[in-house]
């Protein structure tokens, strides 16, 4: 509620403290914002959505003037299927320049905000400028900032205030990403015959029995990004994985996969002694061992 007030007031009055901050920030040689256009991007369903933002921010770049886009709807295609995106905002500065806006509720405070959030809304913002830029290759004298502004509330106040924040470094880990992801296709395609998801039509039991069937890789981050973390944390825990306790963890025992595999190598049960993995948990062991702990 408190992130929703806050973006409110900061597009309030036709995004005028907006547009200040912008200009303040980013719009170097730009007269200052006067009277912005702000279309209306409202639309039948995310596809007519995404078509009028693309018409809107034609027609924006072809006025030269400033605009903006409140919450308008891109298109990217993830594994071969259209994902759509809401950025909280787009500016068209008069150069036919694209900013994306991003509005958060944490604080800045003496013009630093906490890295962890920064990242993450760089990270969000660079996928919001990769959906862009398929529109601004159609769209002529019309260019993608890599530089996005992040607007937050001025240390303990509600004030806003902005800084600018370069993503070419996730633009371009994103890229890789999108590029090395596995088709929706394929996937599929490994599927047992008549899996649906739909959920009309049938039971919680066999749609559970569906989404099973999906291999997943569960960690600790997927509980603030995915609407599945529960189900997929409690199916990792049955089947003991060490993912459940975190990615890095995961890197640093290799082959080990269980917790299971872990602990019987630790007893010395099983596991290759050459494997440095596993000499590493056994060392662990036998210090833990040492220091009066045995390993259960
Ligand atoms: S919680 Fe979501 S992202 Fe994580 S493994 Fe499950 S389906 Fe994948």
């Amino acid at each position: 509620m408190r992130g929703n007030a806050f973006e409110a007031k900061v597009k309030g009055d036709g995004g005028t403290e907006l547009l200040r901050l912008l200009h303040e920030r980013m719009g170097a040689g730009a007269e200052p914002p006067g009277q912005a256009l702000t279309p209306d991007l409202a639309a039948a369903g995310p596809e007519g959505r995404a078509a009028r933002t693309a018409l809107a921010l034609r027609e924006a770049t072809e006025s030269g003037g400033w605009a903006l886009l409140d919450h308008p709807m891109l298109a990217l295609e993830v594994a071969g299927s259209p994902a759509y995106l809401e950025p909280d905002a787009v500016v068209v500065h008069p150069d036919g320049r694209w900013t994306v806006v991003e509005i958060k509720s944490f604080p800045m405070i003496d013009a630093a905000a906490d890295a962890s959030k920064v990242g993450a809304a760089a990270r969000q913002s660079a996928v919001y400028v990769l959906a862009l830029e398929r529109v601004a290759v159609l769209t002529k004298g019309a260019s993608v900032d890599h530089s996005v502004l992040l607007v937050c509330p001025k240390d303990f106040s509600n004030l806003p205030t902005a800084s600018v924040i370069d993503v070419r470094k996730q633009l371009a880990v994103t890229r890789r990403q999108l590029t090395r992801l596995a088709r929706i296709e394929d996937i599929a395609d490994e599927l047992p015959p008549g899996t649906t998801f739909d959920l009309d039509g049938q039971s919680g039991a066999s749609l559970a029995t569906a989404v099973e069937a999906v291999p997943a890789v569960y960690a600790p981050e997927c509980l603030a990004a995915c609407e599945l973390a529960f189900h997929c944390r409690g199916r990792a825990r049955d089947e003991g994985t060490v993912t459940a306790l975190g990615r890095s963890l995961r890197g640093e025992l290799g082959s080990l996969t269980t917790v299971g595999e872990v602990l019987a190598a630790a007893r010395g049960e099983s596991g290759d002694p050459a494997d440095p993995t596993v000499a590493a948990v056994r060392r662990a062991a036998a210090l833990r061992a040492e220091a009066g702990a045995p390993c259960r």
